[in-house]
């Protein structure tokens, strides 16, 4: 075990291991997962494990609106550090989701607290579009993305997580990004924190 400057501890190279495991070893920790052996009964297999104690609370929905909460109308409110907006504009703003599929999974938002895409004035619904194609060539510039899934789930039965308050999400798609992790293992694995993403789109978005 080697501590690095920086606080974070890196592994030791495992091919020279020859000792048995120690009961509460850390290994890696980063962004709330981390690597570790417990204490308790069992044998270790030649499987490892990443704990996620970060996600039990959205398993748990804590943070998840009440009847008189809607996150989208209070995020606006803040400063775009705190709420993870990457651009304000007139009638909508781009802010990355709390829960992303994807590093850099971004949604449009109008500021007006409504469900039906239907009922978006011609004003809002012009810059849904316009804010979208931005996120496109902010994410491209930002991250190189190959691809995207860009849509709404409208309503609860559609799969709205939020689904008083429409959104549009543009998520950024590259070649082997998915694995077995969501599958299997119900976890997706995100290389960057979400603050260091936002800088980075936000710039991005000046810049586009
Ligand atoms: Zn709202």
């Amino acid at each position: 075990m080697t501590g690095a400057p920086d606080g974070t501890e890196q592994r030791e190279p495992r091919a020279t291991e020859q000792r048995e495991p120690r009961a509460t070893e850390q290994r890696e920790p980063r962004a709330g997962a981390q690597h570790e052996r417990q204490d308790g009964a069992g044998l270790p297999d030649r499987f490892e494990r990443l704990y996620t104690p970060h996600r039990m609370a959205y398993i748990r929905g804590e943070g998840k609106p009440t009847d008189d909460s809607c996150p989208f109308c209070e995020i606006p409110k803040g400063s775009d550090a705190d709420g993870l907006v990457v651009a304000r504009g007139a009638d909508v703003y781009a802010v990355l989701n709390l829960y992303p599929y994807n590093s850099g999974h971004l949604m449009v938002v109008p500021y007006r607290h409504i469900s039906d895409y239907a009922e978006l004035t011609a004003a809002e619904t012009t810059e849904v579009a316009v804010f979208t194609q931005h996120c496109l060539r902010a994410l491209r510039v930002a991250s190189g993305a190959q691809g995207f899934n860009v849509g709404m789930n409208l309503g609860h039965v559609a799969g709205a997580g939020i689904a008083a308050h429409l959104h549009q999400h543009v998520v950024p798609r590259w070649g082997g990004d998915t694995n077995f992790m969501p599958v299997i293992g119900g976890t997706k694995v995100l290389p960057a924190l979400l603050p260091q993403t936002r800088e980075l789109l936000a710039e991005a978005w000046l810049a586009t």
